[in-house]
């Protein structure tokens, strides 16, 4: 059976830590669907198109990935594509409390599906994209943050 598994976020905007856990991923799993969640309480920075646009500049070439959007309950977007894993990347004891939270529900809910955690890769700890967000409000550089080949600025 292949090992499908969903990469679900918000990509506010896609950074090198995204990046990573997406690379890494590719080794684990015959096919991984980036999913692009829009949250109803989330006003995103970016729009829908621009942050779609760069996971396809980055990741639509790639064979074993599919781009999507979606609303709703992450489980149940696995079940419509017979995905029995989702991957979340960690980066602190915060990251940890907040995702098992979520990961033991949806393990509740459906039992079939695990959650699999990624340790960040250390260079990558400290970067998010709501800090990269900040920055850029204020007039910073944020490309070292961002991967290379695209460009983020409005
Ligand atoms: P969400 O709103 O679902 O947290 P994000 O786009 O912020 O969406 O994050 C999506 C996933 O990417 C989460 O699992 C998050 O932990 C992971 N992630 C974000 N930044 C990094 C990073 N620097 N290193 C590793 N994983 C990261």
């Amino acid at each position: 059976m292949k090992r499908i598994a969903v990469f679900p976020g918000s990509f506010d905007p896609v950074t090198k830590g995204h990046e990573s856990i997406i690379r890494r991923s590719l080794n684990l799993f015959d096919k991984l669907i980036i999913a692009l969640g829009e949250n109803d309480q989330k006003q995103s920075y970016f729009t829908l198109e621009q942050r779609l646009g760069w996971l396809h500049e980055l990741f639509g070439r790639e064979q074993k990935i599919e781009i999507i959007q979606y609303n709703g309950l992450t489980v149940e977007l696995c079940r419509l594509n017979a995905a029995r894993y989702i991957v979340r990347g960690l980066r602190t004891s915060a990251d940890f409390e907040f995702e098992r939270g979520i990961g033991q529900m949806n393990k509740l809910m459906v039992p079939d599906i695990e959650t699999v955690f990624l340790l960040c890769e250390p260079e990558y700890a400290s970067l998010s994209s709501s800090i990269v967000r900040d920055i850029l409000r204020h007039g910073g550089n944020v490309s070292m943050f961002i991967p290379e080949g695209i460009s983020i600025y409005k």
